[in-house]
């Protein structure tokens, strides 16, 4: 196919903003692909030229980009960068000189989509030195062959930009619409993409064999499984509501989810977004190599970093890890240990269908635990206090929450699926305040729009009994009333001062637009507490407390300004909730 004929389906796909519209233009393109090509159309209109996991990089720097179009076009660089500047794009540079070179170049025969795939799979694997002239060589052949509005989409394919609003939902649908003739066969075609996420194979395997061909594809070692994924409830016992019977609670793990995959004797790793991190790992390598008796397997599980003891560190810790070089070294200022949850595939078998019991007694049997390789702990219970028990215990084990999964008949694996299978309770979400608290209003800030000539929210502080001062720690401008805001500033009026108190302690920042004296006591209920700098309720020298989304409950004329909330019993309450 000609190059040009893809390049007018990008042209219109550009024009337009509507998703449906888009489908069609691609289900009516698709239907005038051959099969053997359909792979490459398919990669090429998502901007790529190979599935998203394979570790193929296009990545060419505008300035390489840059010399590449001034070679084609047998310019100055000034001359292109100018340009470039003027349209706010290389892509439309390119067009343009392309446009123009006619004059001094000749175009060499027709460029075809065949080449411009072979040709950008050269680039993306030149390496070394030389590389870099190389890449920009192989650019400008094709731009030299191309036409100018192709000249302005291999631009973009090889920076990345090619930004048409096109996803691999839309190549989907279009391709169930183009050869099954009914969108909703798309169904299908995705659970087809979750277990072999590359649309090159999705589109030559409906355009070769149909739905029954799709129907066929398994779990191939080596390319990864789109991960399952969790739902997650308000209350700790909405899990019941979810998960009927005996739920699997297990611990969950603040680290990075990893997938391996095992053929012989080849090892690869792939992370959440499917990116092959294997390199970054070779100490869980060694692990499964030795403590994992099965020739072939998919397994999963959460690598955490640990400390000296074997204890949890933070996942920015682990984040260290990331990294090209230096790899050694990190295995041993940073050990990991790999957490295993879940069978996907073990020795010619899948195991997505099978249910989570059996996924569990299978794991079980293959891992011999070490002090880097271990099952994520779990308890198994029908008891909703057993699990609030497990989950506090995970807390005080440095763990980020639990996840509670179904032990049902049908608990199989839901590859790409964010299912009620798997539920989770994390920490942050325990952390919601149910006591109120009560605070000192000592200052105002004034009301805009409706609230103009009123108050617009009030400045609130926790009593510091120690110091006998007050301490900001909230500005508070919802849960009034229509007539509370009303009659606010008759209330406050009689507190207000022309500075500010000398018990208030606020940072230099604050500045509300009426002070008031303290005495005025709310009670109040937040979403949390968190820290921030512009407080200094029990402020550390660098952050105060403060609340999130705090919300006006009533008036606390009882009390006086002294019995309020004291910042100590703040910290305390911000401290066990984390
Ligand atoms: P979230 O990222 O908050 O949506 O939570 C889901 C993530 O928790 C998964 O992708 C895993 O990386 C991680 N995780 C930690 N422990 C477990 C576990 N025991 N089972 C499943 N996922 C876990």
């Amino acid at each position: 196919m000609d190059f040009d004929k893809l390049v007018a389906v990008y042209g219109e796909l550009e024009k337009t903003a509507s998703g449906n519209q888009m489908r069609e233009i691609l289900s009516e393109f698709f239907k005038k692909v051959s099969a053997e090509e359909i792979n490459v159309i398919a990669y090429l209109t998502l901007g790529r030229i190979s599935s998203e996991f394979d570790d193929i990089n296009l990545g060419m720097a505008d300035q390489m980009v840059l010399k590449a179009i001034a070679v084609a076009g047998g310019r100055d660089e000034t001359k292109v960068k100018k340009l470039s500047k003027e349209k706010g794009d290389l892509g439309l540079a390119a067009e343009e000189i392309i446009k123009t070179k006619g004059r001094t170049l000749v175009p060499i025969g027709t460029l075809t989509v065949k080449e411009v795939f072979e040709k950008l799979h050269k680039l993306a694997g030149a390496e070394g030195s030389g590389s870099q002239d190389a890449k920009i060589s192989i650019l400008a052949s094709l731009l030299q062959k191309s036409s100018p509005q192709g000249a302005k989409y291999l631009c973009r394919i090889v920076l990345s930009t090619l930004r048409m609003g096109v996803g691999e939902m839309t190549v989907l649908d279009s391709l169930a619409i183009a050869f099954t003739g009914e969108k909703k066969n798309k169904e299908f075609l995705e659970n087809a993409y979750n277990i072999c996420p590359d649309v090159g194979i999705i589109a030559g395997t409906i355009a070769s064999s149909g739905l029954k061909g799709i129907n066929k594809i398994g779990i191939r070692v080596g390319r990864p499984i789109k991960m399952m994924l969790c739902q997650r409830v308000e209350n700790i016992e909405d899990i019941k509501e979810h998960i009927e019977g005996k739920i699997a609670v297990e611990e969950k793990y603040d680290g990075e989810r990893i997938q391996a995959h095992k053929s012989k004797d080849k090892i690869i790793l792939f992370s959440r977004r499917m990116e092959n991190i294997t390199h970054q790992f070779p100490d869980i390598i060694t692990e499964l190599n030795q403590n994992i008796s099965a020739k072939e397997f998919v397994i999963e599980g959460e690598a955490v970093a640990i400390g000296k003891k074997g204890e949890f560190l933070p996942f920015q810790t682990l984040m260290q890890r990331r990294r090209k070089y230096d790899i050694e070294k990190y295995v041993i200022d940073i050990p990991v240990r790999l957490h295993l949850f879940d069978v996907l595939y073990l020795n010619g078998e899948s195991y997505l269908e099978e249910s989570y019991l059996k996924r569990i007694k299978v794991l079980e049997k293959i891992i011999k635990p070490s002090k880097h390789l271990v099952q994520a702990k779990r308890v198994i219970t029908d008891d909703i206090e057993e699990v609030e028990d497990f989950f506090n215990h995970a807390l005080e084990e440095g763990c980020e929450g639990i996840i509670a999964k179904s032990t049902a008949e049908d608990s199989v694996y839901q590859a790409g699926t964010r299912g009620w299978l798997w539920i989770k309770w994390k920490r942050d979400y325990s952390s919601e305040m149910k006591d109120t608290v009560d605070l000192v209003v000592v200052g105002a800030f004034a009301g805009q729009g409706k609230r103009s000539g009123g108050y617009g929210a009030l400045l609130c502080a926790v009593y510091n009994e120690k110091d006998d001062s007050f301490e900001t720690v909230s500005k508070l401008g919802t849960g009034f009333t229509d007539e509370q805001l009303e009659e606010l500033p008759k209330m406050l009026n009689k507190y207000k001062l022309n500075h500010k108190s000398a018990r208030v302690n606020a940072r230099k920042e604050m500045k509300p637009d009426v002070w008031f004296e303290p005495r005025l006591v709310v009670e109040v209920l937040a979403a949390e507490i968190t820290q921030s700098p512009i407080h200094t309720a029990a402020f550390d020298g660098e952050k105060g407390l403060a609340l999130r989304f705090p919300r006006f409950m009533k008036y606390r004329e009882d009390k006086k300004a002294e019995q309020a909330t004291t910042a100590k019993e703040l910290e305390q309450m911000w401290r066990k909730k984390r």
